[in-house]
């Protein structure tokens, strides 16, 4: 997937008590980062997998972080699978010294400021966790990028708010490691999803259509398609 005029790529800002975390960082999410909150006050990066689409704007906060008028920051967290942070690195070395690098992997769980994050295997052609975090019972979980052969009822059971991608339409085949909408709708009201928000959605196609083979496939959930700068207060 790609950025395109109206849309950034894959990127969100959980915010709880004094956190503010940016999970995964596509092309595009640094500005609309910007929109919502100080860079400065960033406490943690999340990086599901290495594509691009998820990635790249990560630098932006390298450099802000570290070439800012403010002068360099103190390290904060970057968690993200080994290879992610490996390719990172070889792309620009000082990053490690701008961020605390944590590897994460599938079976993986830490508290991070008071909230549990727990990191689930998805379905994709390379390392990729969907991520489930509990907050004061409240759940989130987004699934990054995925197949709909991942095991899901752990990640999106019962869940508050599911992120799930949502990058094919009925008319596209099987395409291993993504999921259409129709089955992202199938998926989160078997398991209880009260809110499910599509996202990851194809570039330069009729959205439309997205929303109504979703809608067809299940009315039991409440789902809407993801735009930038859209908030949503979750478990409340
Ligand atoms: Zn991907
Ligand atoms: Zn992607």
């Amino acid at each position: 997937m790609f950025a395109t005029r109206e849309r950034a790529c894959s990127g969100y800002l959980l915010e709880y008590a004094d956190t503010h975390l940016w999970l995964d960082a596509g092309a595009g999410t640094w500005q609309n980062l910007l929109q919502q909150i100080d860079y400065r006050d960033l406490t943690g990066v999340l990086l599901t997998h290495r594509h691009p689409d998820h990635t790249t704007d990560v630098f932006q906060a390298f450099h802000a972080r570290r070439y800012g008028d403010q002068g360099e920051m103190p390290p904060i967290p970057l968690w993200a699978p080994q290879e992610t942070l490996d390719r990172l690195v070889a792309f620009a070395e000082r990053i490690k010294e701008t961020f605390d690098m944590r590897a994460i992997a599938a079976g993986d769980s830490f508290e991070h400021g008071g909230a549990r994050f727990s990191f689930y295997d998805m379905a994709h052609p390379v390392e990729t966790v969907g991520v489930r975090v509990e907050y004061e019972g409240a759940v989130f979980a987004y699934s990054a990028d995925t197949g709909p052969s991942a095991a899901f009822a752990e990640l999106a059971r019962d869940a508050d708010l599911f992120v799930c991608e949502a990058t094919l339409q009925d008319s596209d085949g099987e395409w291993e490691g993504h999921t259409h909408a129709s089955r992202a709708a199938e998926i989160a009201a078997s398991l209880g999803v009260k809110h499910l928000l599509l996202t990851h959605l194809p570039p330069a196609r009729d959205l439309g259509l997205s929303l109504t083979e979703a809608h067809k496939a299940s009315s039991k959930v409440k789902l809407e398609l993801a735009n930038d700068g859209q908030r949503f207060e979750v478990g409340v």
